[in-house]
């Protein structure tokens, strides 16, 4: 049978900050059945994830576009790949079965076609599936490995977490209040800050937009230093943390948003502080770690179900919906996991 397949493509490559004009909305026609003798699997997407990382994979050229299969470049016009929660309309494939859920990279479309290694039975075990595009799904790996693996926190540590309203940076804000660290985060608007103090308890919280020099608004909310830097932002956040960090102290690396858009933003860490203060500088990507999926998966739903921690997500309905919901998170409005449901169940 066959179906209109509509689906969100870029019209060309898009190098500075994105614009809603930069993307149409576009259609194929797409069959629902599955090719004799593929394993192809057949799925119909009901929650797509919106990732500031995608405009990398937009640009005309960048490193990361050849780093990971998760970062390749995006072709103009062409279906584009995201990661998702859908059901299962045909399969080839004996390990997925019609009607199955499932979760992996599924497209920013209707209907897509999947045929590679990314994709998994879900079990929504009464929650949300939406949670399991944010909190329980890559965006929480992401938070739980950078900050377990890679920050290797100890309770009472100091840590400063930047984008802290936002999809990964709330969930390292609540994993560390869970250790019992001392946590500050920051974020773009006064709703935000009260949110992250109020309902998820972030020992401080600042607004880095009212801050003339931030190096002196670190050194105000971490009188004795940074041992843990969560970076989401990069660019001058990243500077000025690097000059409040302590000896031994640990910066996570996990994302750039800040440089994303503007090829003259780039963070020139003193690194003077880096050697005498001996700090660790790591980049990570979340795919490196699947390993900690089981880990990661049952602590959070753990402290979900517990009400330790919980889950702030930003669900906007409608395909068509796509591009202005991408185009905001470099605007700074959403709060939480910027998700689109695309259709019913
Ligand atoms: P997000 O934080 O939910 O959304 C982006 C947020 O960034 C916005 O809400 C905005 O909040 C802030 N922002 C936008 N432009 C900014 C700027 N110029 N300066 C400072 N803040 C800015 O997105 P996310 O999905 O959680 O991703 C957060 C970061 O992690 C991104 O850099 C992303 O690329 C990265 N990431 C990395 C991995 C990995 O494997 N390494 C995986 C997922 C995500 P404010 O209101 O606070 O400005």
């Amino acid at each position: 049978m066959e179906v209109t397949n509509k689906y969100v493509a870029t019209k060309a490559k898009i190098d500075g900050a994105p614009e809603e004009s930069d993307f149409e909305l576009k259609s194929e026609s797409f069959s629902l059945l599955v090719k004799p003798g593929s394993k192809d699997v057949i799925i119909k997407n009901l929650y797509v994830s919106i990732d500031p990382y995608q405009i990398n994979r937009m640009k005309t050229v960048s490193d990361s576009q050849t780093t990971s299969v998760f970062a390749t470049m995006i072709v103009p016009g062409e279906v584009i790949d995201a990661y998702g929660v859908g059901k299962v309309i045909a399969s080839g494939n004996p390990e997925f079965q019609k009607d199955d859920y499932v979760v992996g990279l599924l497209s920013w479309g209707e209907y897509c076609i999947y045929d590679g290694p990314y994709l998994n039975k879900l079990d929504p075990m009464g929650l949300p599936m939406s949670y399991y595009v944010g909190a329980l799904g890559l965006s929480g790996l992401t938070a739980y490995a950078g900050f377990f693996e890679i920050c290797k926190p100890k309770k009472g540590e100091k840590v400063f977490v930047s984008a802290a309203s936002g999809s990964v940076g709330n969930l390292v804000g609540q994993y560390a209040k869970q250790l019992g660290c001392y946590v500050v985060g920051c974020a773009g608007s006064p709703k935000k800050v009260k949110l992250l103090k109020e309902k998820l308890g972030f020992d401080e919280v600042f607004n880095y937009k009212e801050e003339t020099n931030l190096n002196s608004a670190l050194k105000r909310y971490f009188p004795d230093g940074i041992d843990i830097y969560f970076d989401n932002v990069g660019g001058e956040m990243l500077e000025a943390a690097i000059l409040n960090m302590n000896l031994h102290g640990r910066v996570a690396v996990c994302g750039v948003i800040s440089e994303y858009t503007d090829n003259e933003i780039r963070a020139i860490p003193d690194m003077l502080s880096v050697i005498y203060k001996r700090i660790t500088i790591q980049g990570f990507l979340a795919g490196d770690h699947m390993g900690l999926f089981p880990e990661f998966f049952s602590t959070t739903i753990d402290h979900l179900n517990t009400g330790k921690m919980h889950v702030l997500e930003d669900v906007s309905f409608g395909l068509e919906g796509v591009p202005s919901a991408f185009v905001g998170l470099f605007r700074g409005y959403n709060v939480g996991k910027r998700i689109v449901q695309v259709s019913n169940d």
